[in-house]
């Protein structure tokens, strides 16, 4: 309590004390008749029978509410290279969805990341999720000998390849490694102007860190979509020390939110939900209508965060 209530409360009715006290508003709504945001979701590819079981519930779930695309992570050095191209075949062959395969740099020749873009496109592939990719934990990431460097020189190439949609990643907090935030602004637009079409952020949870960034963005010339990247928090502690391996700062708040709530599932899922709902509320206020969710092949904070934007299930 500061020091104004304090003094306040000891003079004041309750009543009095509320009705003159500090204000916030009111978190906001969507205006009746405004079209609910575009969707697009993200998965794993799935490391054993039991876990594609989990992400074949999950994709079933999910599908009903239309996304626009649905992504498929590439793991770190390409290892689950034939996972990726089995988890997006199947989701163009046995779904309604729009499926995108991330793609990455690292530890293969432009020969043969050109080849698995061109597995891609015979297999009816249209999006490619264009990245750099990780060098192993513990080790620097240099480019393979005879690899594309960056992920502006993998667009470049996919370009070559086929007439792909491509997005790239774009970091509101500035990607670790990079010189400096400007530097990393550069890339972002050498990457679209490599010709890329959208970028999805890496996930962030402060939405005013966003939004100063949609201004920059905007100052550099940018005017592709930067999608915003949501990652519903299922557990808090993992994500403490994913945020700290890339870059995304972890709010006193938000720790705040979930303290004590460490062995009690059912209310750190209530708490991740309102968390995540009120964040994108708040963005979808500020103009922003389009989402890319980290879904860690769970749905149910996805699901119930897309119910809140007001995204419903279509026969
Ligand atoms: C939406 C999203 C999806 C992701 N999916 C995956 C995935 O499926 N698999 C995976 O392994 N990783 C994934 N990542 C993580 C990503 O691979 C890492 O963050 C990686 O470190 C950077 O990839 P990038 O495409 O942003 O790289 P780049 O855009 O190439 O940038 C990498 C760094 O190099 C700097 N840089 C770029 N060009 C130059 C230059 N010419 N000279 C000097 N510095 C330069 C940039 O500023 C930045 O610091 C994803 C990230 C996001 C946000």
């Amino acid at each position: 309590m500061n020091h104004a209530i304090a003094t306040s409360a000891s003079t004041c009715t309750t009543l009095e004390r509320w009705l003159t006290g500090p204000r916030v508003d009111a978190v906001p709504m969507r205006a009746p008749g405004h079209p609910p945001p575009l969707l697009s979701f993200e998965f794993s590819p799935p490391r054993t029978e039991a876990l594609e079981t989990q992400l074949w519930q999950c994709i079933r779930r999910l599908e009903p509410l239309h996304p626009r695309f649905v992504s498929v992570t590439y793991g770190a050095g390409g290892s689950t290279q034939a996972r990726t191209h089995a988890t997006v075949a199947r989701l163009a062959a046995e779904t309604s969805l729009t499926p995108a395969a991330h793609l990455t740099c690292v530890g293969a020749t432009r020969d043969e990341v050109d080849e698995v873009a061109r597995g891609y496109w015979q297999a009816g592939v249209r999006h490619i999720v264009a990245l750099r990719g990780d060098a192993p934990p513990g080790e620097e990431y240099a480019p393979h000998p005879g690899g594309y460097e960056y992920a502006a020189d993998l667009v470049a190439g996919l370009r070559r390849v086929g007439d792909f949609e491509i997005s790239v990643a774009a970091y509101p907090e500035t990607h670790p490694g990079a010189v400096s935030a400007e530097a990393d602004l550069d890339n972002l637009k050498r990457k679209l102007d490599a010709g890329a079409t959208r970028a999805i952020t890496q996930y962030f949870f402060d939405a005013t860190v966003f939004l100063r960034f949609l201004d920059r963005c905007l100052a550099a010339g940018i005017s592709a979509p930067v999608v915003p990247g949501i990652l519903p928090v299922s557990n808090f502690a993992q994500a403490l020390k994913f945020s700290a391996l890339c870059g995304a700062s972890v709010p006193p708040w938000l720790a705040a939110l979930f303290e004590g709530t460490e062995k009690d599932p059912e209310t750190r899922r209530i708490v991740a939900a309102v968390q995540a709902a009120e964040q994108v509320r708040l963005l979808q206020a500020n103009g922003v209508d389009e989402f890319h969710f980290y879904t860690l092949n769970r749905p149910d904070l996805t699901y119930a965060i897309a119910h809140i934007l007001g995204v419903r299930p279509k026969e």
